[in-house]
Order: C-alpha cells, then structure tokens, then sequence
C-alpha cells in the first residue's frame, strides 16, 4: 500500500474531486473531520484546550468554538504552536490507526484529504504521490464568491491569503483541472486511479510485512522447538 497527499486551494474543487475518488470505491482518509472529531468533549485534547485557552473559546453547547480559537491563534504564532503541540499527535495517531485499518483490508492506496498539505512540506515527504486539485485564478474566484455568498473583495482576500494554486502545481507529482466542467474532472479522476491502481508501488509495503511476519513467525516456531520440552 501506499500514501496519496491531496490537497487544493479555496474552492478549488477538492471536496468534488474527493467525492468521484469515494465514488469509485477508494480509501480516502479526511485529516479536517480528524482535526473536529479529536477536539470534541469527550476527549483529552478538548480538556487540554479548555485548560490553556479557558472556557471562553466554547459555544453554549459546550463544544469548541473553532472560529473563536482560530482568531486567537491568527494573532498569536506562540499560541498557535501550543495549539498544534496539543492536537498533531491525536490527529496523526487516528490517522495512522485508519491507515493501517485500510492495509488490512488490502486497498492497494490510501488518499489523505489534507487542506494545507503543500505549505507543510513534513508531510509530504511520507507521500508516494501528491495530487493538486487546481481551477484557473477567475472560476475559482466565481465558485468561491457564489458558493459563500461573498462579494468579490472578500472573496479575493481568502484567496491571497493561501499558497497560490500555480506554486503548489509546481509541488504537486499529478495536477487535477477542474477549471472545466464536472464530466472533464471526472474523466481526470478516472484517469489517476487507473494509474494508481495499475502502479506496483504497493507490492513494496506487502512485501516487508509479509517478511516481517515470516520472519517473527519462523523465530517464534525455532525458539518453541529448542525451548519448550
Ligand atoms: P473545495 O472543496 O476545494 O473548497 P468544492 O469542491 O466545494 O471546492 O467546489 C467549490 C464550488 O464549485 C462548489 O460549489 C462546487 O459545487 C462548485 N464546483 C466544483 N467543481 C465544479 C465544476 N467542475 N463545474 C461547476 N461547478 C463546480
């Protein structure tokens, strides 16, 4: 098996083009439902949060105001480190127990739905493909001013304030367009997972497990022969 980093830019088309990976049956592991399912009440990081942040950063429901924490963090870079020393393991601990849940269930690769994988270059180094949901600069801009109901200036502000989508092309091994219509990212999509599927890059991981549970299976087998009666 192996690791596939997807990421794009502000409605870009990500959650499109993750929905016709789902479609075809793929593994795909979403690290922003990660980040909100870690933080909920009934966790330590939620307890961690209330006690470094205080309970000023929760709604009357009793959850965490994630707007209210991300406006502390955006004026506060030590803040934001404290943030991330609390919740990073606990996301990459759920992470890692799904990856390993789709190993054994054989998917040949997993998808991981990370929204600033491009602009955090530590975790692509553990992909063996990344993937760039890319629209050009002006439907991106529409998309996003009618799917939010933003007037343009505003829109515009979200934009620049990411990665810009041609620099993360430069990063990305495949390139998804969907400045296009539904049915021309799709076939693009259709295209990728043949690609991924087909690739051998998989048996690699397989065939250190398999030797790895041979070889503690043979170990096991010599040490009950020469050491039981
Ligand atoms: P992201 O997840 O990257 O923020 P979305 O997948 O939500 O972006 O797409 C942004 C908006 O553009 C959504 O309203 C979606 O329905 C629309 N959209 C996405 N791809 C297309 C397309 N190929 N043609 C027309 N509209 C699209």
């Amino acid at each position: 098996m192996f690791l596939v980093g997807l990421s794009g830019g502000i409605a870009s088309g990500k959650s499109t083009v993750v929905a016709v990976f789902r479609e075809l049956g793929c593994a795909v592991i979403d690290a922003d439902v990660i980040a909100r399912q870690v933080v909920q009440p009934r966790f330590l990081a939620y307890q961690q949060i209330v006690h470094y942040f205080g309970s000023e950063i929760l709604l009357e429901n009793g959850e965490i105001n994630r707007e209210a924490l991300g406006n502390i963090i955006f004026s506060h870079p030590e803040k934001r480190q404290l943030l991330n020393s609390i919740t990073h393991p606990k996301i990459q601990k759920e992470m890692l127990k799904q990856i390993f849940k789709y190993f054994v269930l054989g998917y040949r690769y997993v998808i991981l739905d990370i929204p600033l994988l491009f602009e955090t270059n530590t975790v692509t180094r553990f992909m063996k493909h990344t993937v760039l949901v890319y629209s050009d600069p002006q439907t991106q801009l529409s998309r996003l001013m009618k799917r939010n109901g933003l007037a343009q200036t505003e829109a515009e502000a979200r934009i620049a304030s990411q990665l810009p989508l041609d620099e993360k092309c430069k990063l990305a091994d495949h390139v998804i367009d969907n400045s296009g219509d539904w049915e021309s990212t799709r076939r693009q999509v259709l295209r990728l997972h043949s690609q991924l599927e087909d690739s051998l890059d998989f048996l690699l991981v397989r065939l250190v497990a398999v030797t790895a549970v041979a070889g503690i299976g043979g170990l096991v087998c010599f040490l009950l022969r020469h050491f039981l009666p």
